[in-house]
């Protein structure tokens, strides 16, 4: 099998299975599987596979069918141009969430040796993104889970952060707390119970304790608003990754918590995704 015919083979495999953006997957997967960029991939395509790699694509595939994450198969998932090792117990790190970091990095421009800390951090992407493009910046992350927190120290060794801390804690019971930061980032998890069945079936293989935030989706928000907004400096920023349709409600809570400067920011796809505000 050429590299063509492995590509073509991937996309119809992909397509059958219902998967949506076929193209960039088929991509990812013949990239992941022959080691090479996508430039040699145009001019190499007529190169047979290695029995080894035609093993490799048909275990990927295998796993693809059932709709296993893509990210879980492959253990590593790029991120605001950074790598991050992923797998189960692991919410994935989605392109939704750059737009997060990105509004960080505007807040902490100019600000010096900025304190920050990121609320329930899973992989760490966030947190230890903004500790990479930030350096004189110092990022607490807190997880909760064991499980997850071991992907994340493994992830601040991995990207060679020196400024990042992960602790082991539970925002419930205000883990890190005590100090006073700059800037409190969160993606926490904030799918209503309700909308938990109509998941994705990838979404389906990630952390249920990553995705649900109670009965309206809102948990985690009320909780951190209540218990962190004496752990900010003052003029310092709340940020909120958070879900379809929920901005409205979250604006509310920080309102009515007596923030100002309220305001959001949409994702690639136009959603209201990010919600900030300031002390
Ligand atoms: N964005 C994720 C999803 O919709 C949810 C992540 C979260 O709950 N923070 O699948």
């Amino acid at each position: 099998m050429t590299i063509f015919e492995a590509y073509n083979h991937t996309k119809q495999t992909l397509e059958k299975a219902g998967i949506e953006d076929v193209v960039f997957e088929a991509k990812q997967i013949i990239r992941h599987v022959t080691g090479l960029t996508n430039a040699q991939i145009l001019t190499r395509y007529t190169n047979p596979l290695t029995p080894y790699q035609q093993n490799m694509l048909t275990a990927i595939l295998r796993q693809r069918e059932i709709r296993y994450p893509l990210q879980y198969i492959f253990g590593e998932w790029s991120f605001c141009g950074n790598d991050f090792e992923v797998g189960p117990g692991v919410l994935c790190p989605r392109p939704d969430t750059e737009v997060l970091v990105e509004h960080a990095l505007r807040f902490l421009k100019g600000r010096e040796q900025p304190a920050v800390l990121d609320l329930c951090a899973g992989s760490g992407c966030i947190g230890i993104s903004i500790a990479k493009a930030v350096p004189d910046a110092q990022v607490t992350l807190v997880e909760k889970f064991e499980v997850t927190k071991r992907y994340l120290d493994r992830n601040i060794r991995r990207n060679g952060v020196q400024n990042a801390t992960a602790v082991l804690g539970d925002v419930l019971e205000q883990a890190a707390a005590e100090d006073r930061y700059d800037l409190i980032v969160s993606n926490p998890p904030y799918i209503p119970e309700g909308e938990m069945a109509t998941v994705s079936p990838e979404t389906k293989f990630e952390p249920e304790a990553a995705l649900l935030g109670g009965q309206d989706g809102l948990d985690f928000f009320r909780v951190i608003i209540d218990r962190y907004t004496q752990s900010l400096k003052p003029d310092g920023m709340l940020a909120f990754e958070v879900g379809f349709g929920e901005s409205g409600a979250v604006q509310a809570l920080l309102e009515n918590a007596g923030f100002g400067d309220i305001g959001t920011t949409k994702d690639y796809n136009g959603v209201e995704r990010v919600v900030f505000a300031k002390k």
